[in-house]
């Protein structure tokens, strides 16, 4: 007697299914196309002591022609299932290193910022991703710690010992290595123990109450400042949006600022608004100016 009812919820389901299904396999499809067709673009997030910005985090975005926007959190984990990443995450390192070349040709000091790189698990441990690293560096003639790579906690649990090995001749290489979104993990604490980063990320979700003093994630937030000062390590608070935030995070001592509040990831012709060293070249080589399809 609730077969209509139920018949109906099944079939709502399963068209459901189906169109998550159909989508994602556009979405998967469509990627393979966007570098070529010019749809991923690079935007740059200012982190910033006091006035003045350290590095900018380069961000993907893809701009779909009939979807619109597509966020890398929908995109990116595609990308990795189906091996894409090794191309676009190649792209990107390729576009901030000639970027970082630019800026530095161009300047008489070495007081420009750098720049910072989203690193996936599997770029992490492929066979050819160091080489790759070192050939960029060198051709590009940067001084490798103007480039930051972003690994996240879940990326090297991954495949524990291949990633210690991958980031043993990254630090060799001297760029700068950064444990991104510290604190949603599994095994943080460990982590600090057994790698040599430069610099952890506190993930926003600790900063979004931070003016809250009885929250717990306050206190976790005070603890892992003080952590990372007694290791050493620099320290970026993610995703700081109001004016209360800025101060608490100030008042704990020596901590860069990432977020809505000093700025949103921006186009690289609006970077020279931060520092006069960060010119728009003409053209960055490998844009695919003309689709080749
Ligand atoms: P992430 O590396 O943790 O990057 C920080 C994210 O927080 C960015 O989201 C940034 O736009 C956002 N954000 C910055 N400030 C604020 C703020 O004040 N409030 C809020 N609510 N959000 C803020 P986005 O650009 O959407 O990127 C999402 C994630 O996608 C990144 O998280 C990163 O894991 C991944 N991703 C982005 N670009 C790349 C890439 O080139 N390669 C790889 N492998 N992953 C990437
Ligand atoms: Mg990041
Ligand atoms: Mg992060
Ligand atoms: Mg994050």
């Amino acid at each position: 007697y609730h077969a209509k009812e139920s018949g109906a919820s099944v079939t709502f389901f399963h068209s459901d299914m189906l169109e998550k299904a159909q989508q994602r396999f556009n979405i998967e499809q469509d990627l393979g196309y966007a570098l070529e067709l010019n749809q991923l673009s690079l935007v740059y997030q200012p982190i910033c002591k006091g006035e003045n910005v350290l590095h900018f985090e380069s961000l993907l975005r893809w701009q779909h022609p009939e979807i619109g926007a597509i966020s890398p959190m929908t995109f990116i984990p595609i990308a990795e299932d189906t091996n894409q990443i090794h191309i676009i995450g190649r792209w990107v390192l390729a576009q901030v290193c000639q970027l970082l070349g630019y800026w530095q040709a161009q300047s008489n000091d070495f007081n420009y910022p750098g720049i910072t790189v989203n690193v996936s698990a599997k770029q992490l441990v492929s066979p050819a991703f160091i080489s790759f690293v070192e050939t960029l560096i060198k051709q590009n003639n940067i001084t490798p710690y103007k480039l930051g790579l972003e690994i996240t906690e879940s990326t090297l649990m991954e495949d524990e010992q291949a990633s210690a090995q991958a980031l043993q001749s990254l630090r060799k290489a001297g760029v700068r290595l950064y444990l991104d979104d510290f604190g949603t993990g599994y095994s943080s604490l460990s982590l600090l123990g057994e790698y040599v980063f430069d610099v952890i990320k506190i993930d926003r979700h600790f900063i979004t109450n931070v003016t809250d003093s009885d929250k717990s994630s306050t206190k976790l937030c005070a603890a892992m400042i003080q952590l990372a000062r007694t290791l050493e390590m620099d320290v970026v608070a993610e995703g700081v949006e109001t004016e209360e935030q800025l101060e608490w995070l100030t008042h704990q001592g020596d901590v860069s600022i990432q977020g809505y509040l000093k700025s949103r990831p921006l186009p690289v012709e609006d970077l020279i608004h931060w520092h006069p060293a960060c010119k728009m070249p003409k053209r960055l080589e490998g844009r695919h100016e003309t689709p080749k399809v």
